[in-house]
């Protein structure tokens, strides 16, 4: 298959296959189980699981779970939830990098045999000032020139529990005057008397990132190990790992530009700190950027992978305009929400020449091209229609609208005319006085005296009151996170607005999860915790046009 829009990895494996570099291409997603994912993680997730599904290979759903601490089941499984949602299969089993501790503590004996890793006592205060800067060469640790044997000796006494956390660390015998300050002599295991989720208590020392990710990735055969800039620094060291020790395979890593997205943050630190300081209801909130979050307020897996497709895959950090995103599941929805009727700020229309307990069941089509089914709408004497629809005086600039004397259609329904109203004692209009124009199902009335305009209502006597969640961006600042003081100052007070709209008694039946567009209003979608039949709650999406929104 040929590189789809613009991705330079795409292209990379492209050349890789074409020149036999590499037979199938295996890629991996390697979250960290410390919170749930988020817009950042879908570009990356799109882009692994993307290429392998574009050139015939596999990508693993790899967790890297090295630092326990901060690690939970409920995590995984959110992660697991999150990748399937967006349409993606891993291949064969879920792997942990706690699969490979063994391995991984086999070979950092091999690096201590062959002289190049030892225990370093330093206090972690220590090791920062031998470290030195980026102008300034680091000092070797006075521990550096232990023996094999001591080194071995200590490192089974770590293993064994035998030092308290902090005590002392395994690192790599590299170069303390590198330029790359990950090459001073990393540290590839340290001391965590914590449970492991996965391993229990069998380990009271843990692997670091840097020595466990690209061993990992040759343990697994993963051909293109793609991860985003900020590891760029970090490839010497994956080349050293992958040079010095007797893996299997040798992964290459490659580094693309994360996403930042204005008015969002994307830091699971960040949207940790929402959840804790209970600004938002939980990860999932339809306000965060999480995916699970975007999932509750009404994104479809397709619109989010459009957006990935729409951002391209480059080398440089960008900021992405979040209007991007707003655009990228408006037009899907627009392309395949059916549409249906909603009417938030009702006005009541009484339809005097129908009998009181007049009803009859109208049959529209959900959408009008195409075949999404249709649903029956109840046809009463008491209508709702919205207060924006109805205008007291006739005037061009009103020309669509309900007056005295005039007429409207309603929608996937009949004509009728206004012949009176009335008000409350503050001025405003209550209540509508109308007649029914017969015969006017479908065509026009025979009398010639066609209607401007097409309203959207509701039966004011079966229509069912709805909870409608009213969402906007939940900042009010473009960068809330790159600001000096609080992030939490920007919160937009008015991201989540609770109101009621009288829906068409067809909704109240679906199930959650279903997109509309509420014609004339926007797309919203049956809230996936708290939509019940009986109590149905609709979250808003996204407006219809993009002026509408903040
Ligand atoms: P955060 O910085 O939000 O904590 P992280 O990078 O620590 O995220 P991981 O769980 O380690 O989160 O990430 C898993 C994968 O997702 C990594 O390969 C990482 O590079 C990628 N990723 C994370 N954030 C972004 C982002 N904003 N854009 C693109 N890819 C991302
Ligand atoms: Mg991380
Ligand atoms: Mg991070």
């Amino acid at each position: 298959a040929p590189a789809r829009g613009n991705n330079f990895v795409a292209k990379i494996i492209e050349e890789d296959l074409a020149s036999g570099k590499v037979q199938r291409v295996v890629t991996r997603f390697p979250p960290e189980p410390n919170g749930y994912l988020h817009v950042g993680h879908a570009k990356s997730i799109c882009l692994n699981f993307g290429v392998a599904e574009q050139f015939g290979g596999g990508c693993n759903l790899r967790f890297d779970d090295t630092n326990p601490e901060k690690e939970s089941q409920e995590f995984i499984d959110a992660i697991k939830s999150d990748v399937q949602w967006l349409g993606f299969q891993w291949q064969g089993e879920i792997h942990y990098a706690s699969d490979y501790f063994d391995q991984l503590h086999e070979w950092a004996l091999h690096l201590i045999k062959t002289g190049n890793a030892y225990i370093c006592d330093l206090s972690p205060e220590e090791a920062r000032q031998y470290r030195g800067s980026l102008t300034e060469a680091g000092k070797n640790s006075p521990y550096r020139e232990r023996t094999v044997e001591e080194n071995l000796q200590r490192f089974e006494q770590m293993r064994l529990g035998e030092f308290e956390e902090g005590a002392c660390v395994l690192r790599a015998k590299i170069d303390m005057a590198s330029g790359n300050m990950n090459l001073r002599d990393p540290i590839i295991y340290r001391i965590r008397k914590v449970t492991h989720h996965q391993t229990g208590d069998k380990w009271c020392i843990y692997p670091t990132y840097d020595f466990t990710h690209g061993q990992s990735d040759a343990i697994e055969g993963v051909t293109h190990s793609v991860c985003t800039l900020e590891f760029e620094d970090h490839r010497p060291l994956y080349e050293w790992f992958i040079e010095h020790l007797p893996v299997p395979a040798q992964p290459k890593q490659y580094e693309f530009g994360r996403l930042n997205l204005d008015y969002t943050v994307t830091s699971k630190r960040k949207l940790k700190a929402l959840v804790d300081n209970k600004v938002v209801n939980g990860w999932d909130d339809p306000r965060m950027p999480t995916i699970s979050g975007m999932r509750r307020r009404g994104f479809t897996p397709r619109s989010v992978r459009n957006f990935c497709e729409m951002i391209g895959v480059t080398r440089s950090d960008g900021m992405v305009d979040v209007a991007m995103l707003e655009h990228a599941v408006r037009d899907d929805l627009n392309r395949h929400a059916p549409r249906a009727m909603c009417v938030i700020n009702p006005l009541k229309v009484v339809i005097d020449n129908l009998e009181e307990d007049h009803l009859e069941m109208l049959t529209a089509d959900y959408h009008q091209e195409l075949d999404l089914g249709s649903r029956e709408m109840p046809f009463t004497r008491e209508l709702f229609i919205d207060q924006d629809d109805f205008k007291e005086e006739y005037s061009k600039k009103f020309k669509k609208k309900f007056t005295p004397g005039k007429r409207i259609r309603l929608r996937h329904g009949y004509v009728i005319e206004a012949t009176g109203y009335e008000k409350n004692d503050a001025g405003q209009v209550v209540l509508v006085c109308a007649k029914l124009i017969a015969n006017t199902l479908g065509i026009d009335p025979e009398d010639g005296d066609k209607p401007k305009g097409v309203v959207h209502w509701v039966s004011a006597t079966r229509g069912v009151k709805a909870e409608l969640r009213l969402y906007q961006r939940l900042f009010t600042h473009a960068t809330p996170d790159k600001v000096d003081g609080d992030l939490m100052q920007f919160v937009n007070p008015e991201s989540l607005m609770v109101v009621h709209g009288w829906i068409e008694p067809a909704l109240a039946a679906v199930t959650p999860e279903t997109h509309f567009q509420f014609e004339r209003e926007g797309y919203y979608v049956s809230d996936r915790q708290d939509h019940t039949t009986a109590a149905p709650v609709f979250n808003l999406t996204i407006g219809l046009r993009e002026d509408k929104e903040l």
